[in-house]
């Protein structure tokens, strides 16, 4: 099968390359992407789009209306954000903001967006239907698909179906994960003080332990997953942070953990959730102690629809040919175009950025991480071509 769009995505090669160079270089916190949004805008409305700014605090929408007729719309989702993270890498393209790193590889998705606005564009008069282009804020941990849909995007025109991509850095340039189903997990959060009772080091029977109570729950907090779960289904729950005590000659009075929990499906995280409570009140109980507990939901689980996948597959399988679809990998982390896919029927797919002869296998998040560029051509072809796909009604056959 032959790809209609990837030859023309990459003659834009140098052009995808120099953008997401300049993006890195220029890297923005979580609703801080002024510079890159005004980029973004600028570049959208030089291309002849409908652009809508300040979405979501930073984010832009911008609409195509295609040449022949047809009512429906797509929407695809590119995210923007950088993370606090001071790059490691010795690149000419290294962040120059201190502190600041595209480590996650939104400014990949950013660039792609701007080829995939560039092709649909020149394809117009042949598209039945709108395109709907979400840049999007904020995807760390603040939200910013939340407030994007709080500002309307998926009013005026309603989107039928919602696409987008990550790159990634433990798949190999040339491959893509296309997986049905939950294919990202939920990401929720949890805060626990415990309340024991101060006093002097050597005198632990006028006291209650915090750092003793603490230090128990830490350890039955792991018997959840490995106890309590179904072994079928994945979960986790980590204590990322655990604080107590001042000096080595006194009894902490308090003490506080905060963790993470992901889960895959509603009834794991109400179980996780549920035994998390139970452990650290119970725990907290038996030796004496008090334990707060604080349960805090993040984003949802990213589910694929059945056909908007198989629509994606078409396209990978066209693009990068068949034989390098993943369709079984799924993570454990969260993303937050999970708010998107719930209330749109969509997908979202990896396209493998990996490669190990260049170095380019770091870990998102490592102050090391960054991506063989050569990916950006082919997530424009897939998404165009996927997009195409759609307007003509693929996602809705049976
Ligand atoms: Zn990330
Ligand atoms: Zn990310």
């Amino acid at each position: 099968m032959h790809a209609p769009f990837l030859a023309e995505a990459e003659a834009l090669r140098d052009d995808l390359v120099a953008l997401r160079r300049d993006l890195h270089m220029h890297p923005e916190l979580g609703f801080q992407e002024f510079r890159t949004s005004q980029l973004v805008a600028e570049r959208l409305d030089a291309l002849g789009y409908e652009v809508q700014r300040g979405v979501g605090k930073t984010g832009v929408v911008a609409l195509l209306q295609g040449g022949l007729p047809g009512d429906r719309t797509v929407l695809l989702r590119f995210d923007m954000d950088a993370l606090p993270i001071q790059e490691q890498n010795d690149v000419p393209y290294r962040s120059i903001t201190l502190g600041v790193m595209h480590a996650c590889g939104h400014d990949a998705h950013t660039a792609v967006g701007i080829g995939v606005a560039t092709l649909l564009m020149r394809h117009r008069e042949q598209l039945p239907g709108t395109i709907k282009l979400m840049f999007q804020p904020a995807e760390e941990g603040l939200g910013g698909a939340f407030a994007m849909i709080d500002d309307g995007l998926l009013q005026n025109p309603r989107p039928d179906v919602a696409l987008g991509l990550h790159v990634s850095s433990t798949h190999d340039l040339g491959t893509a994960v296309v997986r049905s189903g939950a294919m990202m997990a939920a990401s929720d959060s949890f805060r626990v003080v415990v309340h024991g009772r101060g006093g002097h080091g050597a005198h632990p029977e006028q006291t209650i332990d915090a750092v003793l109570v603490a230090a128990q729950i830490v350890v039955a907090l792991q018997t959840i997953v490995a106890r309590n779960v179904n072994p079928e289904e994945p979960g986790v729950v980590t204590v990322g942070a655990l604080h107590a005590g001042e000096a080595g000659n006194v009894i902490a009075e308090t003490a506080e953990l905060r963790g993470t929990i992901r889960s895959f499906s509603p009834e794991v995280r109400e179980l996780l959730h549920r035994r998390v409570r139970e452990v650290c009140e119970g725990m907290a109980t038996t030796l004496g102690a008090t334990a707060e507990v604080q349960l805090r939901m993040g984003v949802d689980a990213t589910v694929n629809a059945p056909r908007p996948t198989a629509v994606l597959h078409a396209a990978v399988a066209a693009v990068l040919g068949d034989d390098k679809v993943n369709t079984t990998y799924r993570t454990t982390g969260g993303e937050d175009f999970s708010a998107v896919l719930a209330r749109v029927p969509g997908s979202f797919f990896f396209i493998g950025a990996r490669s190990d002869a260049q170095g380019f296998n770091f870990p998102h998040h490592n102050p090391r991480f960054d991506i063989d560029e050569a990916c950006l051509p082919q997530g424009v072809a897939i998404l165009c071509d996927a997009a195409v796909r759609c307007l003509n009604g693929a996602h809705e056959a049976v």
